[in-house]
């Protein structure tokens, strides 16, 4: 059985004070219900990390940071390390956004480096993936989350093959307020299972966590969530406001 997860890609949203507030609030309301199937995870802007960290502990509600560097340390100005992450509480890292492949450049080479790193320094990665609309438009959709999956997840051992959790993010329906289809997630993300069992197998494939990102909202998740290959939901926009996302989490 795979448990759920949900996570809130706040992405450069919120300052110190306002991830506060949303603490503040998200945490009386989860309090009122009793989540015990499902993982949530927070994933705020790197300022926002340790007094998250320190707000969420005793809590259940997980951290995760949105990016990492391939170092441990060095002089990469600006970057910022697996090991600072972990230092501050984070078991998650998203890895591979579309925005960051997008305006910052980034390979699935280069991801499945940063991967292998977060793997290294005890960080579950969260790696996206996803077609553009052309790409869709084009049927080229199943070609590209093929190489996607083949290149950004590819030299993992057996065990940590089994730990990393997988986001399908259309790139279309990514702050478009246009969600996929509950059967477009379902088709891709069966075949992107597929595709990772040829890698590592299908026992492999059956423990990992392939999670739908792409305009959640309270009304459309509960359809998404319920296909068989979707086990949970990255969340952007729906997630910056406490009592949307605290909805989505119950659904
Ligand atoms: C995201 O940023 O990962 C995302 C899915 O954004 P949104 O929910 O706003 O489409």
């Amino acid at each position: 059985m795979r448990k759920q997860l949900i996570a809130a890609n706040w992405k450069m949203y919120k300052t110190i004070l306002e991830t506060k507030d949303f603490i503040d609030k998200f945490l009386i309301l989860i309090k009122s219900v009793n989540i015990n199937n499902r993982e949530i995870v927070l994933c705020p802007p790197f300022t926002s990390l340790y007094v998250a960290s320190e707000m969420l502990k005793n809590t259940n509600i997980k951290l995760g940071a949105q990016n990492m560097y391939i170092e441990e340390k060095g002089a990469f100005t600006g970057e910022i390390s697996p090991v600072m992450i972990k230092e501050l509480n984070c078991e998650y890292v998203i890895l591979g956004h579309s925005e960051r492949r997008k305006y910052f450049n980034e390979t699935d080479e280069f991801i499945n480096k940063k991967m292998l790193m977060a793997l290294k320094y005890g960080l579950i990665p969260i790696v996206c993936i996803g077609e553009t609309l052309q790409e869709r438009e084009e049927n080229k959709t199943f070609e590209v989350l093929k190489y996607q999956v083949e290149n950004s997840l590819a030299n993992l051992t057996h065990e940590q093959a089994a730990k990393i959790v997988i986001a399908y993010e259309p790139v279309w329906a990514i702050g478009t307020g246009k969600n996929a289809t509950p059967q477009q997630a379902e088709e891709a993300q069966s075949f992107i299972r597929e595709v990772y069992a040829n890698m590592y197998g299908k026992d492999v494939a059956e423990r990992i966590r392939i999670l739908y990102g792409g305009s959640i909202k309270p009304e459309n998740f509960k359809e998404i969530i319920s296909q068989k290959n979707v086990d949970g939901g990255l969340v952007g926009g729906a997630s910056l406001d406490p009592e949307s996302f605290f909805k989505i989490c119950c659904v």
